[in-house]
């Protein structure tokens, strides 16, 4: 597919049901020998997701998880769901974040209140933790801001979609931002001129697989590997190789989430 290597993916999505069929093998040869693909951060979604990527982090090497509810979750949490978060951390030393979590105004039926309350309570939960943050945004940019001026929480902006200005406060607040499949999409015109203002250390390069695949594999499955597309985009953006990029990204993810030889 690509000469480039040492790809780390800041942010997947492995229970999904598109991944049934062939996971095991999936995940097997992508974290083994020779692949491009170097570590996997899985983005929990929910209890199941949570036990899911527990799982595999102690499974897989390279595999590493977050606990957390998402926004678009808010109905489907545990009887007790900070406790349920407390056992989490528990059972693996492999937990580097809390997510996916954050705003949602676009699905039908959401509770804004509730979301915040939600969003909130994690944001304490990590900082009780020390663990940073990973966070989904939709439609909420306003009321997302002010959360985040209100805690000044450590962590990264998933899939940023916003305009070059919402990435320059982000970037104030001192959060990273990550970018994937999106950038490469003709449409995106906005997201590249905030890519290109993003400093070299606070950019993460991700998947959200199984969805958002980059071109040219856009509307198929997408895996780790198609970063190496994302990144090819990044280069003409930025005018940087794009192995560099990829490398700047490991680095960057490493840093924010603490994973290093000596620590995990
Ligand atoms: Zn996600």
């Amino acid at each position: 597919m690509s000469e480039l290597c040492g790809i780390f993916d800041s942010h997947s999505h492995y229970d999904s049901a598109p991944f049934d069929e062939d996971r095991s093998g999936l995940l097997s040869s992508m974290l083994g020998e020779g692949s491009p693909v170097c570590g996997v951060i899985h983005a929990a979604t929910d209890a199941d997701s949570i036990r899911f990527g527990i799982d595999m982090s102690r499974k897989y090497k390279n595999f590493y998880t977050s606990v957390g509810y998402h926004p678009e979750l808010q109905f489907s949490l545990p009887e007790d769901p900070e406790g349920f978060l407390e056992k989490a951390l528990e059972r693996s030393d492999k937990i580097v974040a809390v997510g996916e979590v954050g705003l949602d105004r676009h699905f039908e039926g959401f509770d804004a209140a509730h979301q915040s309350d939600l969003l909130k309570m994690q944001i304490e939960f990590a900082q009780r933790h020390s663990l940073p943050l990973i966070f989904h945004c939709r439609d909420a940019t306003e009321d997302f801001l002010d959360i985040m001026r209100e805690y000044k929480p450590e962590g990264v902006v998933h899939c940023f979609s916003g305009s070059p200005e919402t990435a320059r406060e982000l970037l104030s607040l001192g959060l990273y931002l990550g970018f994937g499949g999106v950038l490469t999409f003709k449409n995106s015109k906005k997201i590249k001129r905030a890519f290109a203002e993003v400093p070299a250390d606070r950019f993460l390069f991700e998947t959200d697989c199984p969805y958002l695949a980059p071109e040219p594999f856009r509307g198929k499955r997408c895996d780790s590997r198609m970063i190496a597309e994302v990144a090819k985009c990044a280069e003409e953006i930025k005018g940087i190789p794009a192995q560099q990029l990829i490398d700047l990204a490991r680095q960057n993810t490493e840093t924010l989430f603490r994973i290093g030889k000596d620590k995990l």
